[in-house]
């Protein structure tokens, strides 16, 4: 983690020093959390909608050996202590992250999308970690806050920075790009997540290409090229790019940098060979296209810091991922659960289903969906169309759970005789009639926003009755 002086602090984050303060004490790291003070740390206190961390201050100096706090002026005088007073905390807590990875420089990936990000991140850092010293964004600690206290946790000998980068509107992807400065992007696609707030899909693009602003001159992009919107918004005038910006292109068309030549599973994982691998083949431990694709990304990173063919194949069987994200799931009654029930978006479910879909069981192909949240005005759409789809792709049994899911139900009622179809809003008895229909061998692919916490159906069905 972090090794500064206070006065080094003051000045990476360009706050003043209390004249009390004392200059040469060196922290250890940061924090924000008033529950978790660090011994030797620095305390940024934050002010949130229903709490402010400055509350805290006064009580955090008095305990645990912490080093120094900041202090955001509008507060009035700060309390006894290693005070550096800054204009606003949070702004402070970035401005320190971009100066300390400035003067480290570590190399840095940055990974954004619509879906996919931490999946990627993940075998990124699998990849790279076979030949460097690699640092990464934990679970999903992706925004403004999440990601400068990555930087800030980065252990001394850090190599490759890899960074996860969220958002929910425009402008906050410069944000958090500009933090970073990435040597390396990673667009995994656009889908349709956040549409409510940006109310078009080249608004996506856009907002997701807010990552070029920040790349380092000469960076490279990689990104999905299966989606025209990418290239096309990227050629805008408005889009903010780097001197000498390199591109290259991933995904299952023919035209991409690299495709995949050939996909087949081994029902926990999938073999693949790419365009650019030549006769090389690899195995992820993941299922469905729509990991593979994940893979290619990864795959690109890796090949821009030289990883050879060999490293690769090993940082892949050594994947360890982030949980529910079309986790097989072995129940002790035989029943396999593809557990995906992390979140969903349109796309995200179309390659799940299509996980589903290509799955080689002698049993029956059950889905069991739920709502997907934040869609706008069209939402009701995007379930109808999503119930086509399912039943388009060999769902034999479908169970919809949600209000939204009823339009799931309705769109699968047009090709599916509705006795395969089964609306709930009600879990319990939901959970009660998968239990009396499901049997050893079925597959049951269980997916919906992460609001509708359908891992509680998964945990049900493992647990058994
Ligand atoms: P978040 O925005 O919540 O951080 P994320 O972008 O990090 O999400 P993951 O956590 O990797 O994405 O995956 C979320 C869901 O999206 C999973 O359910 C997964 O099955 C699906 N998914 C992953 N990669 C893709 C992809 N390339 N295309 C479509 N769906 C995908
Ligand atoms: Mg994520």
């Amino acid at each position: 983690m972090m090794k500064r002086t206070i006065g080094q602090i003051a000045s990476m984050c360009g706050g003043t020093l209390h004249r009390e303060a004392d200059a040469e004490r060196m922290v250890e790291g940061v924090f924000t959390d008033s529950r978790k003070p660090q011994s030797h740390g620095l305390f940024i206190p934050l002010s949130g909608e229903r709490f402010d961390g400055h509350n805290y201050v006064q009580q955090i100096m008095s305990e645990a050996g912490v080093a120094a706090f900041l202090w955001q002026k509008d507060h009035g005088a700060p309390p006894a202590g290693n005070a550096i007073e800054v204009e606003d905390t949070l702004e402070a807590l970035q401005q320190l992250a971009a100066a300390y990875l400035r003067e480290t420089g570590v190399s840095v990936v940055g990974i954004t999308g619509s879906n996919g990000k931490t999946t990627t991140k993940d075998i990124v850092t699998a990849l790279l970690g076979t030949t460097f010293k690699v640092h990464k964004t934990e679970g999903n600690y992706n925004n403004h806050i999440g990601l400068p206290l990555t930087v800030l946790s980065m252990p001394q000998d850090t190599d490759i920075l890899v960074l996860e980068m969220g958002m929910s509107g425009r402008g906050e992807i410069r944000l958090l790009a500009n933090i970073a400065k990435p040597d390396v992007a990673v667009i995994t696609n656009i889908g349709e997540s956040h549409l409510l707030q940006l109310g078009s899909r080249a608004e996506i693009a856009r907002a997701k290409l807010e990552i070029a602003s920040g790349l380092k001159p000469g960076g490279l992009l990689i990104y999905n090229g299966d989606e025209p919107l990418l290239p096309q918004v990227l050629a805008e005038p408005a889009t903010v790019k780097p001197e000498g910006l390199k591109g290259f292109t991933f995904g299952i068309s023919k035209d991409n940098d690299d495709y995949p030549t050939e996909i087949s599973s081994d029902g926990e994982g999938s073999l693949f060979t790419t365009s650019q691998s030549g006769n090389e083949a690899f195995r992820l431990p993941l299922l469905g296209q729509h990991n593979v694709v994940n893979g290619l990304a990864a795959l690109a990173v890796a090949r821009h810091f030289n990883v050879d063919a060999d490293h690769i194949r090993k940082g892949l069987s050594s994947l360890k991922l982030t949980g529910m994200r079309i986790e097989v799931v072995n129940c002790s009654d035989g029943l396999t659960v593809l557990n995906d029930a992390y979140n969903a978006s349109p796309a995200s479910m179309k390659a799940a289903l299509q996980t589903l879909s290509g799955y080689k069981t002698v049993g029956r192909k059950i889905a069991v969906l739920g709502d997907m949240l934040e869609l706008g005005s069209e939402e009701k759409q995007f379930h109808e169309e999503i119930g086509l789809f399912a039943a388009k792709h060999d769902v034999e049994e479908l169970f919809t759970y949600g209000d939204l899911g009823l339009s799931i139900a309705q769109g699968a009622s047009r090709l599916m005789p509705t006795e395969h179809v089964h609306a709930y809003t009600d879990k319990e008895k939901l959970i009660q009639h998968l239990r009396t229909y499901l049997h050893a061998n079925d597959i049951v692919l269980v997916k919906a926003s992460r609001g509708m916490r359908l891992e509680e159906i998964v945990d049900a069905l493992k647990n058994g009755p």
